[in-house]
């Protein structure tokens, strides 16, 4: 697959001077990340690894109280910014860390010390201070037959207009006091139980400098053959109020309410773990917590790994070769965009606050962060984790039709009781996910329209839970009376996916051997056929995918054109939807 990068061009230059002499502070913290310990050490006198109980206990101990009282001690340390000072008790981004340590410490010491905190110190200069700290946590798994890990972090650090202004308030409440305190509810939650894997909570420090604690940490990870499940940055998750400003893909106007969507952002299409990583989440909250949800949240897997022009720490795990996501709250209070003399949002200033007290009696009456939405986008966080953190491992398999059916045949992991087959097609959703029990290796799948199918599959082990779903394999068939015929064409433009769209689409170009060409162009035009973009390739056998971003707004029906050394190919129609 070749990915054209046409919008990595702004987020941040995070790949200036590299960070050097990265430590975990604790070393037990790094020989657990590392798969080299007993787990029988840290095996609870009663341990809870039932599935179901798991789910049902997070559910019913995350408290929207208690991600409240973690903000509002995180609101006193009034400047988190990644320069700020680190030996004052009250104030800066050193009372901030180490206050988290000690939460760390406090769960751990209520769950028979199996819970093991640490710092990641690093050097690089960043806001004139050398030498930084994130906070981590690990939780060892049960079996290091399979050494992978799994990450939930959030920044904790915060900032005002000044990228290094270390004086001004900086309570960075949405921006992200919510995914820290987020962070620390599921520590405390999780920290309980028995997992398969291990699991670490981290708050990582210099994310608005550069994505600098991230990078980091990826970077000792890799330094250290610390295997990757899946990395779950949270970043801005608590807010639910648009702001007058707000990044592609972002909310629709000033004010607008949204407190039961939640956006999930990673990079890539066809066969992109990071969007399976979301895919699995969203069918894990689904199937586990959504017939139990008093509200239920609407999960929305995004075409980009970021809103436009913007980051964040799940991309330095993304770039060194680890599978990572970002929840982001569907409604922002700002685009962040400072530098305007313009801007009036509250993202990245002092404003961005925990809420204002409107009657003058010195208690906040009107919060900007609604703890409920932030114990749902919680709860969908360690559900996600658990389900990760238990499941079996993934199988692999091979695609063919036969008959009026696709074809899935096991070629590895094939002793589970059963499998689970996702089938997708116009979107990064799964049309369907189907269950095969009972022994079989291989699964037909009847189908009634000719199409491009995109099909994934887990295993399921005997307590029910899914691993994460394998590589994708497509087929593109003619559905014709009781046959499903796969054709191959050299070159085939695909319907853009998700069609309609609301301001980004991914528009994919399937290439099979022996296509040769001198200039290859997508070409968009509008109804009355001006032309309203173009971009070259360069394509290459496999899946070739680009994203255009739109823009908010911009409602209508376009026709999108393959043209190779002059000569249309194909064209097809996207439809955007605001
Ligand atoms: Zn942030």
């Amino acid at each position: 697959m070749k990915w054209i990068q046409t919008f990595l061009c702004c987020i941040l230059g995070y790949v200036a001077i590299a960070q050097s002499g990265m430590t975990s502070t604790d070393t037990t913290a790094a020989i657990v990340m590392m798969g080299n310990y007993s787990p029988a050490a840290y095996m609870p006198v009663a341990p809870v690894s039932d599935p179901y109980a798991i789910a049902a206990g997070v559910r019913d101990r995350i408290s929207a109280d208690s991600l409240h009282e973690w903000l509002n001690v995180l609101r006193t340390f009034r400047n988190r910014n990644t320069g700020s000072d680190t030996s004052s008790a009250e104030i800066g981004i050193g009372a901030a860390r180490r206050w988290i340590y000690s939460k760390f410490q406090q769960f751990s010491a209520e769950n028979e010390g199996r819970f093991i905190p640490s710092y990641l110190q690093f050097n690089k200069i960043i806001c004139s201070m050398a030498q930084h700290r994130n906070v981590f946590a690990v939780l060892p798994g049960t079996d290091t037959s399979d050494k992978s890990v799994i990450i939930i972090e959030a920044h904790m650090d915060s900032r005002c207009a000044d990228l290094c202004d270390t004086a001004c308030i900086a309570e960075g409440m949405e921006d992200n006091g919510s995914g820290t305190a987020l962070v620390i509810e599921l520590a405390r939650v999780m920290s309980r139980y028995a997992y398969r894997h291990t699991i670490v909570f981290m708050a990582t420090t210099g994310e608005e400098q550069g994505l600098d604690g991230a990078q980091a940490f990826a970077m000792y990870c890799q330094q250290h053959g610390i295997k990757i499940r899946g990395v779950m940055n949270n970043d801005v998750i608590g807010g639910i109020i648009c702001g007058h400003t707000s990044s592609a893909p972002g909310c629709p106007y000033f004010k607008h309410i949204d407190s039961t969507q939640v956006r999930l952002f990673s990079i890539g299409g066809f066969n992109s773990p990071h969007k399976g990583l979301c895919r699995f989440l969203k069918l894990e909250y689904k199937e586990m917590q959504l017939p139990f949800a008093a509200v239920p949240m609407t999960v929305s897997i995004m075409t980009p790994e970021d809103r436009t022009g913007r980051g964040g720490d799940h991309i330095p795990f993304r770039v060194l070769g680890y599978t990572a996501m970002r929840f982001t709250a569907a409604n922002e209070a700002g685009n962040a965009d400072v530098a305007t003399g313009t801007y009036e949002d509250r993202q990245h200033t002092s404003a961005d606050s925990l809420g204002i007290d409107t009657d003058g009696d010195g208690i906040i009456n009107d919060y900007f962060v609604d703890f409920n939405y932030l114990a749902r986008n919680t709860l969908i966080n360690a559900n996600g984790a658990a389900m990760m953190a238990l499941g079996p491992r993934t199988p692999d398999f091979t695609l063919t039709t036969s008959g009026g059916s696709l074809v899935v045949t096991l070629t590895a992991e094939t002793g589970y009781p059963q499998y689970r087959v996702g089938v997708r097609t116009t979107t990064f959703d799964w049309d369907s996910v189907y269950t095969f029990s009972g022994g079989a290796t291989a699964f037909n799948i009847p189908l009634s329209a000719s199409g491009n199918y995109i099909v994934s599959i887990a295993s399921v082990d005997d307590d029910g839970v899914e691993s994460l779903f394998s590589r994708e394999l497509q087929v593109s068939v003619v559905v014709g009376l009781n046959e499903v015929v796969a054709i191959t064409r050299p070159v085939a433009l695909l319907q853009n996916k998700p069609n309609p769209a609301d301001e980004s689409t991914m528009i994919s170009v399937l290439v099979n051997a022996g296509l040769h060409y001198k200039d290859a162009f997508i070409t968009i035009r509008d109804m009355s056929g001006r032309e309203v973009y173009r971009q070259p390739l360069e394509l290459s056998e496999g899946m070739n995918e680009i994203i255009y971003d739109h823009g908010y707004n911009m409602s209508g029906t376009y026709s999108y054109s393959l043209i190779l050394d002059g000569a249309i190919v194909e064209t097809r129609q996207m439809v955007f939807s605001n």
